[in-house]
């Protein structure tokens, strides 16, 4: 290890991990253009995993609170990666997640360490 800034790959990894959770909010962005305030819709879950197709059911408006700051992800329960973000509401169907950009040294710590 050569480098001070943690381990590359790791910071690769999350950054794929970001993109696909923004690929998500893009579809989702066009359900609910396709929807009137008032009606549910099923929207793709937002979180970080390959080829994740869950989807979860809720109201625009519901979304639109999921939407209230631009780090706010809409994902499935147990799709949340704590090492890039931080669960901030649990609601049945789905969970509300926030980016954790402030703390890239403490995630790439934490994901290097092995378990006892
Ligand atoms: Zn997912």
């Amino acid at each position: 290890m050569t480098s001070a800034q943690g381990n590359p790959e790791n910071e690769q990894k999350r950054r794929r991990q970001a993109a696909a959770e923004v690929n998500g909010r893009q579809v989702n962005e066009a359900i609910e253009r396709g929807h009137g305030q008032t009606d549910t819709a099923v929207f793709v879950c937002e979180c970080g995993y390959f080829g994740c197709t869950t989807t979860v059911r809720l109201s625009i408006t519901a979304y639109e609170a999921v939407r209230t700051s631009f780090d706010r992800f809409l994902v499935a329960p147990g799709h949340e990666i704590e090492e890039i973000e931080e669960v901030v509401e649990r609601h049945v169907d789905y969970f509300i997640v926030v980016k954790d950009e402030g703390t890239p040294k403490l995630v790439a710590g934490a994901t290097d360490e092995r378990a006892p």
